[in-house]
């Protein structure tokens, strides 16, 4: 079996030209006893769509798809590579929602991370209900969560916007969202992981225990280990949530609300989750019609502010109250409260009650949306970053209202704050290094190219703005990075740089995780 599998990878034309024939050292029986060759998939379908991802801008043909039904499969695959004259590399993929190539390994082999959860093994969800905590698998998909630990009244307590994505690809990230002001990204809400390094040891960490490894994955973009299994955090779930929105015509008092808001972080009077939008005019004007938030008739009254303010873009507020049956008489009047705080456009204040899935499950309705029309399978050239207060009303003066102002209506503009002291500094996401701001904005621009000629287009604004950050010394980071330079990357990590360079010599001295992130490349 191993035999053949190594016979026909030597056909596939690589890009890496890795060649697995020339060595079989073979690292274990465990090869044999686990069968992991009959678990790659090296078929042209199975490599196609392992080659591509939700960004559809970089492609990459890997040798195979690697299908594990347990963490020792991982385990295995690595100690196999590993045992070779030059490794292949090995890259586990969530659900390839990365928009820049980040889980593709050109001539080596992806994880189908997703296998872990089919058959035998698709309950990987457990949970403590004292404790107040869930144990899942690395490849289980946030809806999935929500809908298990609901069955108990439960809920974690950060999520992502859209939940058809995995715990592995979001804590290798982030995993931000509109409760991070309180509670910080997903990664601050995990107790211990399981990982298996690229020494294919598998390894229980948590703060306590090999705490290098656990801060090192969290954030860690797949470059030290494999995440398998993930502990974490669970509060009492609601049942209902009064989702607000409220419109600006002025980016200052947008982001001082925002901020007064995002600062009641402890005191239950404010809003359990707050995100923030711009509509550039244009997308008022010229947009889709309605939107699974704002009727057709509310975005022309949203349309017919900018027009009578004269505002480049309509800011607004994203607020959510949840609430439950003993809470009902009074949420109505805690939101009227916080709203008298408030200096947003009178009049301009838009609120749903809707069930707690229903809010959280907002972005599940806007993709089926956008598949019956066509236009989910398109490239997204998205660009995240994080700004620091200080510098986010020069950034929306030259951006919003500058490189972007005519950009053509495809897709979403997020802006909203959340307090710096909810990152754990130890862990490998990179936060803006400016020590005065104990605040920084998320700002994404999620936009889609549906029309010839467009993914250049974007692609030029992009780069403009990143240039716009660089030249006027934002100290803007990336989110979801992406850096095309080695320098580039060092940047990105600036202070802790030396000390991912020293873990990934550590957990993955070979260079053969997550290759298509670009930061470490094989020797040789
Ligand atoms: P993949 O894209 O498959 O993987 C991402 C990276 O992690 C790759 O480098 C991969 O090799 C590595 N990886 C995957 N699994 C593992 C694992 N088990 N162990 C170690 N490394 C692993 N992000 C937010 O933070 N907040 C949002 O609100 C948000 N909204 C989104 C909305 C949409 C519509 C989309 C498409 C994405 C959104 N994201 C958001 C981005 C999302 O967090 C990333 O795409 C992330 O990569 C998760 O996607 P995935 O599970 O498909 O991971």
């Amino acid at each position: 079996c191993l035999a053949m599998f190594l016979m026909i990878t030597s056909f596939i034309p690589t890009i890496n030209h890795f060649n697995i024939v020339t060595t079989v050292a073979l690292p274990d029986d465990d090869i044999f006893t686990l069968d992991i060759v009959s678990k790659i998939h090296t078929d042209h379908d199975s490599t196609a769509k392992a080659s591509s991802d939700f960004g559809h801008i970089v492609e990459a043909i890997p040798n195979g798809v690697f299908h594990p039904t347990s963490p020792a499969d991982i385990a295995a695959l690595i100690r196999l590579s590993i045992s070779q004259s030059k490794p292949f590399t090995v890259a586990p993929r969530g659900q390839g929602h990365s928009a820049r190539g980040q889980t593709l390994a050109s001539g080596g082999i992806v994880i189908d991370m997703r296998s872990m959860g089919r058959g035998d093994n698709v309950c990987r969800v457990n949970m403590s209900t004292d404790e107040l905590w869930v144990d899942v698998g690395g490849e289980q998909l946030w809806i999935d969560i929500l809908h298990a630990t609901l069955k108990h009244g439960l809920a974690p307590r950060i999520w992502t916007d859209y939940l058809r994505i995995t715990v592995g690809g979001t804590l290798s990230n982030g995993g931000i969202g509109g409760q991070a002001f309180r509670h910080g990204p997903q990664i601050s809400n995990v107790h211990e992981l399981d990982v298996v390094t690229g020494m294919g040891e598998m390894i229980t960490c948590s703060p306590d225990k090999h705490s290098d490894l656990f801060f090192a994955a969290l954030g860690g973009l797949g470059q030290f280990g494999v995440i398998t299994r993930a502990r974490i955090a669970l509060e009492p779930a609601s049942k209902r949530v009064l989702w607000v929105r409220i419109a600006y015509s002025d980016v200052e008092s947008f982001t001082s609300d925002q901020e007064l808001l995002i600062s009641k972080r402890s005191s239950g009077s404010g809003f359990d989750y707050i995100e923030g939008q711009v509509q550039l005019n244009r997308t008022l004007t010229e947009g889709r019609r309605s939107s699974s938030f704002f009727s057709a008739s509310e975005l022309d009254r949203l349309a017919e502010l900018a027009l009578r303010t004269g505002s480049t873009a309509i800011y607004y507020i994203e607020g959510a109250m949840y609430y439950n049956d003993d809470t009902a008489s009074s949420v109505n009047q805690r939101l009227e409260r916080l709203l008298e705080e408030l200096s947003f456009a009178p009049g301009f204040t838009f609120v749903r009650d809707v069930s707690y899935v229903e809010f959280l499950d907002r972005v599940g309705r806007e993709e089926q949306k956008l598949r019956s029309a066509g236009v989910w399978d398109v490239p997204h050239p998205w660009l995240n970053l994080f700004v620091p207060r200080s510098r986010i009303l020069d950034f929306d003066a030259s951006v919003v209202k500058g490189i972007l102002r005519d950009a053509k209506p495809v897709g979403l503009i997020l802006m909203y704050p959340m307090n710096k002291d909810m990152w754990d500094d130890r862990m490998t996401a990179a936060t803006p290094d400016d020590g005065e701001d104990d605040v920084f904005y998320a700002v994404g621009l999620l936009r889609s190219a549906v029309a010839a000629g467009e993914l250049e287009r974007l692609e030029r604004e992009n780069a403009a703005v990143l240039e716009f950050c660089d030249r006027e010394g934002i100290g803007c980071k990336q989110y979801l990075p992406h850096h095309a330079s080695p320098d580039g990357w060092r940047r990105h990590f600036g202070e802790k740089w030396s000390r991912v360079a020293a873990l990934k010599r550590k957990y993955d001295p070979w260079a053969i995780l997550s290759p298509g992130q670009g930061i470490f490349f094989p020797a040789g």
